[in-house]
């Protein structure tokens, strides 16, 4: 069977965000019957809901995997709560999200799963690292990320380099650092 590429929006707004990103993107590499593929540089941007918390971080990377969406899912949330996520309010703050924003070019809609993921369409903190790692993406329904991205409403944004060898641990694979790897 062929794998699927699948992009994931990463954000985070509690301890440190922009570690706990970096750390994700390596445990995301790990994952198994998938690849990292490419990965955004990290976003900063002020909170959407309650203004009373952090600003987040956020950023997207896509993973060619072999996982069902259910498994890719369960991968996902198994990697929140080890880095510590615990339910808070409704678009309050967090130390890891990860989202599953498309899975090839599939619609899903199950009880657990809704793909493309809610909002993506008007969400700059999402659209402008998708659009950045893959700019000829397109969701189910043909529209492109780019497109999306220039209608989007305003959001301001901070943009950091690509995870780095200084963000992760000393033993990474070299494919860590790249923002583009060959693929
Ligand atoms: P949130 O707190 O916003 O991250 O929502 C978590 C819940 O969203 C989980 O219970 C998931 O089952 C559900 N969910 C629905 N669609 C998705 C998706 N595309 N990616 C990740 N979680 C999803």
């Amino acid at each position: 069977m062929l794998p699927v590429d699948a992009f994931i929006a990463l954000g985070s707004n509690l301890g440190d965000p922009l570690s706990q990103i970096a750390a994700a993107i390596e445990a995301l590499s790990h994952l198994p019957h998938t690849q990292l593929m490419r990965a955004s540089k990290r976003y900063v941007n002020p909170p959407m809901g309650p203004q009373d918390q952090p600003d987040y971080v956020n950023a997207v990377v896509l993973l060619s995997t072999h996982l069902a969406p259910l498994e890719l899912l369960d991968a996902l949330q198994a990697l929140e709560h080890a880095a510590g996520r615990f339910a808070t309010r409704h678009w309050g703050e967090r130390v890891l999200d990860l989202d599953i924003l498309t899975y090839g070019s599939q619609i899903i809609q199950t009880e657990r799963l809704t793909i493309p993921h809610v909002g993506v369409a008007e969400r700059r903190f999402v659209l402008a690292p998708w659009a950045e790692i893959a700019a000829q993406a397109q969701l189910p329904d043909g529209r492109r990320i780019a497109d999306l991205l220039a209608a989007a409403p305003n959001h301001p944004l901070h943009v950091l380099p690509a995870v780095g060898r200084d963000d992760l641990a000393s033993n990474l694979p070299d494919s860590m650092a790249m923002n583009h790897p060959e693929t």
